[in-house]
């Protein structure tokens, strides 16, 4: 009897272990996907769910513009079979890192690709310059006056990349982050296919609710730190008026700063907008001499009390300016 229990006990020990190994066959290994930025790295868990292992690359409270990643990140980063980033120059060094990329390549989704980007700078006469770029000044023309070619989004690139801070935008996104995911795991087409419909519905659900909201804002006009807020602002009718920095490390010029400050007064702006990653410094001066405030808006998140959940974040983005401009 005691020797049929000895027995019984390593029989069930291997069943168990075989059981479990099934078990875990079942369970087929995670797709690596890799995003840039807190949001895009939301994005892929809301349409990839379980099925996906998500690496975010920019970890919260740096920013996109002035981060650099180690070459132990940059080595992770190459096992991804999904690659999602924003492009047009919000990550400088996404573009040497492509570079080194070898087969078998991860499937890319440059999130700014084939959008049509906003080229001017809020309070800055980008449009005139731009111009004066592209076709040199007939002799007759007024030369600009010295210093007024900064303003320059080139910092950015082709243009601004905030893209994602729209939420009919981020739809976009959405839709080809799910065809990369479908691209690279066939297999589980209809879960990202679910997740998609889900989520866009989400989006939608976000967009009627700051267009609702922003609608009876009594203020239109507001200041912030860099012009992350500007597709934003054109889907609802809000305007960027000014911003501190034109790229992030630029530091204001006397003449911009002049500019806030006009800007300010004349639309009767209560709250310069702050931005967590970036030092608020410029904004307090502003403020006091103002008699205004200092609020922060997050364009990457990855704090609370949102976390890096993309949908909260954009409910705090919506309170704080509701706040400011109601
Ligand atoms: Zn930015």
């Amino acid at each position: 009897m005691h020797q049929k229990v000895s027995r019984a006990i390593p029989l069930i020990f291997l069943m168990t272990v075989i059981l479990l190994a099934g078990l875990a066959l079942a369970q087929p290994p995670k797709l690596k996907v890799a995003a840039s930025i807190v949001p895009l790295g939301d994005f892929c868990r809301q349409l990839g769910g379980d099925r996906v292992e998500v690496q975010v690359l920019i970890p919260p409270g740096a920013s996109p513009h002035t981060f650099e990643p180690s070459p132990k990140t940059l080595t992770a980063l190459a096992q991804a079979k999904v690659l999602v980033f924003i492009g047009s120059g919000l990550e400088p060094w996404m573009d040497r890192f492509l570079r080194t990329l070898r087969d078998p390549k991860p499937v890319l989704v440059e999130a700014t690709h084939g959008i049509d980007l906003i080229q001017d700078v809020p309070g800055h006469v980008k449009h005139q310059e731009a111009h004066e770029h592209k076709h040199p000044p007939a002799k007759s023309a007024v030369k600009a006056p010295k210093g007024s070619s900064h303003g320059h989004s080139h910092d950015h690139g082709a243009g601004n990349p905030h893209i994602w801070l729209d939420p009919i935008l981020a739809q976009d996104i959405c839709r080809r982050l799910a065809q990369a995911l479908m691209e690279a795991d066939p297999a589980n087409r209809s879960v990202y296919e679910q997740n998609l419909e889900r989520y866009v519905g989400e989006l939608s659900s976000l967009h009627n609710q700051i267009a609702s909201e922003t609608a009876g804002f009594r203020v239109r006009e507001f200041v912030s730190f860099h012009p992350s807020f500007t597709y934003f602002a054109r889907r609802y009718a809000l305007k960027e008026v000014g911003v501190i920095e034109v790229a992030p490390g630029r530091e204001p010029t006397p003449r911009s700063l002049q500019n806030i400050k006009k800007a300010l007064a004349s639309y009767g702006i209560k709250v310069i907008f702050a931005e967590p990653q970036f030092s608020s410094r410029i904004a307090e001066v502003l403020a006091r001499d103002a008699g205004a405030s200092v609020l922060f808006l997050d364009p990457v998140g990855g704090h609370p009390p949102y976390g890096d959940d993309y949908l909260k974040m954009m409910q705090y983005n919506l309170e704080t300016m509701a706040k400011a401009m109601k």
